[in-house]
């Protein structure tokens, strides 16, 4: 669901240097009140330059940051009504899980009893037991101190929360349960929550609306529905996981020529004006013929190995310099032998054009 209304926060032509170097490039971008946004991009993308200037901690080169409609370039971190959640190594490891809580109500003045009932109300809103506002933050778990930042972040009560990477350095099992707690948070607090990660998948479970950063640049925002069915750009395509790309060119009637398979597809609807691009199929789309006349697209291939994934099984055909991948479900799975010669294929409307970027 995308929350709709007036945005929060309105990003114009945003840019940050250090030196001749261009970490952040022109970024245009509206988040909405209450969405839970996450920007997700490969290491040194600019992600963290970013955040860093939209709380407040790095200015902006150029541009304009607009809080609800008003000019916040200027102002510093602690004079905006946003939090940065760090990671739980964040925390002061001597201190008590209540302490840590309270620290930044602490530093704003508020009297202990006041800060307690909030520290308490914290505990019970991220299902933690109130008799943990004693315990030593050392002596709780990750999972737990995951929660105690995000509540040390709550505690004054900002409108919206920045979080860099919180979970990277979570074992995976425990990342997955936090990746749905905080889905879940973020719907009880009703905050904006604006995130970042390197991981499309993470982005993908929680997000509203996902916005992919390369070269300090956005390539493509959309929800997580548009990013995995309407990629625009290999690069997007490609950081969803495994998906089949073929590098083709425009015949101009309505057909494309995959030279290095020497063969020609048809081009899916509505795809982009362009001479050359990349056609994306993912592996869930693809299928195992009978004859090539079961597909409007269709290659003969080697079945080169197979891996169970779970619930599913992921085969690797060979068709020349090519490894395609192609998913089923386990009930569904193929019925021959490694090394058989098969025939593989797609429905049109199964495949993207992209364009090369
Ligand atoms: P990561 O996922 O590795 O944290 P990121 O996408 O968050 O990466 P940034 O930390 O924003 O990327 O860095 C973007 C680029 O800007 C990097 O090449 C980095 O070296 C550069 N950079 C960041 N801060 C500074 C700085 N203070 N001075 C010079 N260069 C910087």
């Amino acid at each position: 669901m995308t929350p709709q209304g007036p945005p929060i926060l309105t990003l114009k032509a945003l840019r940050k240097e250090f030196g001749a170097f261009t970490a952040v490039d022109g970024i245009d971008l509206e988040i909405a009140d209450r969405e839970f946004f996450t920007i997700v991009g490969p290491s040194g993308s600019g992600k963290t330059t970013l955040v860093r200037m939209l709380a407040g901690m790095e200015f902006p080169t150029s541009g304009d940051i607009l809080l609800r409609g008003e000019r916040i370039n200027d102002v510093p971190a602690n004079k905006r009504p946003t939090c940065m959640v760090f990671q739980s190594l964040a925390l002061f490891p001597h201190r008590t899980v209540g302490e840590n809580i309270e620290f930044s109500l602490k530093i704003r003045g508020v009297e202990p009893a006041k800060r307690k009932t909030r520290a308490i109300e914290l505990l019970r809103q991220l299902r933690l037991p109130e008799s943990y506002y004693t315990k030593s933050v050392q002596k709780c778990s990750g999972g737990e101190r995951q929660r105690v930042a995000l509540a040390r972040a709550l505690a004054f009560d900002p409108e919206i929360l920045f979080f860099d990477e919180p979970l990277s350095a979570i074992d995976y099992k425990l990342r997955k349960t936090l990746e749905k707690e905080l889905k879940d948070i973020h719907r009880e607090t009703g905050k904006t929550f604006v995130y970042i990660t390197h991981s499309l998948e993470e982005a993908m479970v929680m997000s509203d609306r996902i916005g992919v950063m390369r070269s300090g640049k956005l390539l493509q925002v959309g929800t997580p529905n548009d990013i995995y069915t309407s990629p625009q750009t290999k690069f997007v395509s490609e950081f969803m996981g495994d998906v089949n790309v073929i590098p083709v060119q425009s015949t101009g009637n309505g057909s494309l020529l995959a030279p290095s398979l020497r063969a020609k597809f048809a081009t899916p609807v509505g795809a982009p004006q362009v001479q050359s691009g990349h056609l994306v199929i993912r592996p869930e789309f693809m299928r195992f013929l009978a004859t090539p006349d079961d597909a409007p697209n269709s290659l003969t291939g080697q079945l080169y190995n197979e891996y169970a994934l779970g619930s599913r099984i992921q085969y690797q055909v060979r068709v020349g310099d090519h490894v395609f991948i192609i998913e089923k479900l386990r009930q569904q799975a193929y019925g021959g032998k490694l090394d058989d010669q098969v025939l593989i294929g797609w429905d049109t409307q199964h495949s993207i054009l992209v364009r090369d970027e």
